[in-house]
């Protein structure tokens, strides 16, 4: 057994936390592995080492000094340093690298060094062998991560040494230098280093304890989601649940490692388990997964009576086309059919697309609805269990909800409604009390 651990930013913020994350990584021997953001904020008034320097390279485009910013930076790691007894000489390094700040360092060099820091003082509190991402994680030309180099350089980083730690968010591009990854990135380094290794799970340890089945700014205490697949995860991420970085998930769902979402702060709890297919009886659980939605869509439906379907819908979306817009849902009916994109998308281009397609699909009518949001109930089950639909609803008729448009995923993993913008709280808590509650 093996397992990879990524600690976020929330975990590794100070002294405190790195005790939780040392406690949780002594508890089990398999996770031989970790991965580390860099420290995150200790509360709702402290920064992220991340942004903080960031911040510090902003002042050094501008020829502002960045000594303060600096400065808070090196008492974070100093302090995390001395309150656990580590013997790091951190002092040298910051202050060798306080004279390599100048506007011509990268950026991308510099605020990698969050990760690389933290890190660093984690692999000695740990007893794990620190492996520096830049000789391990490699982009290729492209900018994307080159799997064939750097998937046998972590695996053979493990080899040698047993018990690895890697900083996350940042590798070596072809010409030596660092670049980063998108913000929250560390997430796609877990991920990597969970594939090059064939783990048998790929820990993420966060602050929350799993995917909750519905927004908690909404509904008060939502249940946690015990087991997900990652078919069901993108329907939810999709429409709107922030989970992990999109791009994490590729690798581990690529080699069938499971994903397990953990709370640093709770590490007795199971957390959420994201699978690729699950067991009958963990089919059996629950009705829906989860719940989601966006606010903010336009509906243009085009009505044409005797209309040959095919073209007049392929003129239609060719129009969407060409003015960039991605249309997120199509409906069909008999003699009209309703185009759902999003509202920012469609911008000020909305009325020449209405032009547009009234010159190319010669409608009878096209009619614009705005302020319309889209709320998607997620779950494998639906496929299986008639008259879901039906119950929802009725659901949301009760509550006086009037649905705008109706679209099924054509696996049948989501049904999503549109509704105006200033009932979707209300739909979305009908939803999870007829569906998950
Ligand atoms: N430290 C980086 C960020 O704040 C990457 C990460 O935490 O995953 O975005």
């Amino acid at each position: 057994m093996l397992k990879v651990a990524k600690f976020g930013g929330s975990s590794v913020a100070g002294a405190e936390q790195f005790k939780k994350v040392k406690a949780i990584v002594d508890a089990d021997p398999t996770r031989r592995v970790v991965v580390a953001s860099a420290a995150g904020k200790r509360g709702k008034d402290d920064h992220k080492l991340t942004d903080l320097l960031y911040l510090c390279h902003a002042h050094l485009t501008y020829g502002v000094s960045c000594d303060e910013i600096w400065h808070t930076i090196e008492e974070r790691l100093i302090g995390i340093r001395d309150e656990l007894g580590l013997s790091l000489p951190i002092e040298e390094e910051l202050s060798a690298y306080r004279r390599k700040l100048t506007k011509e360092l990268s950026v991308d060099e510099l605020v990698s060094r969050g990760e690389y820091f933290t890190s660093r003082l984690l692999a000695e509190y740990l007893g794990f062998t620190f492996v520096d991402a830049a000789s391990c994680v490699f982009f290729g030309m492209d900018g994307t991560v080159d799997r064939e180099k750097t998937d046998p350089a972590i695996a053979s980083a493990l080899k040698a040494n047993g018990k690895i730690l890697i900083p996350g968010f940042y590798g070596r591009l072809p010409s030596g230098r660092i670049k980063v990854m998108s913000r929250g990135g560390s997430d796609i380094s877990g991920a990597l280093a969970a594939a090059a290794v064939d783990a048998d799970v790929y820990e993420n340890w966060t602050d929350v304890s799993g995917i909750l089945m519905a927004d908690p700014r909404i509904v008060s205490e939502p249940k946690p989601i015990a087991h997900i697949t990652f078919g069901e995860l993108r329907e939810l991420a999709f429409m709107g649940a922030s989970v992990l970085h999109e791009e994490s998930i590729q690798p581990v769902k690529d080699k069938g490692i499971p994903l397990n979402i953990r709370n640093t702060n709770r590490p007795e709890d199971p957390g959420t388990m994201i699978v690729e297919s699950i067991t009958e009886e963990e089919q059996n659980e629950r009705f829906i997964t989860g719940i989601a939605g966006r606010k903010n869509f336009s509906i243009l439906t085009v009505i044409k009576h005797n209309m040959k379907l095919s073209s007049t819908l392929r003129s239609a979306l060719e129009v969407f086309d060409r003015y960039n817009v991605p249309v997120e849902h199509i409906t069909l009916g008999l003699d009209s059919f309703a185009l759902v994109a999003s509202t920012a998308a469609l911008g000020d281009a909305v009325y020449d697309v209405i032009a547009d397609i009234r010159k190319s699909c010669r409608p009878d009518n096209v009619e614009l609805q705005e302020g319309i949001s889209l709320v998607a109930a997620v779950g494998r089950k639906m496929s299986s269990r008639p008259g879901v639909s039906g119950r929802l609803f009725a659901a949301l008729g009760e509550h006086g909800v009037n649905i705008r448009t109706i679209a099924q995923g054509a696996d049948e993993l989501a049904i999503i409604v549109g509704v105006a913008n200033e009932n979707f709280e209300t739909a979305i808590r009908v939803m999870y009390d007829g569906f998950a509650g």
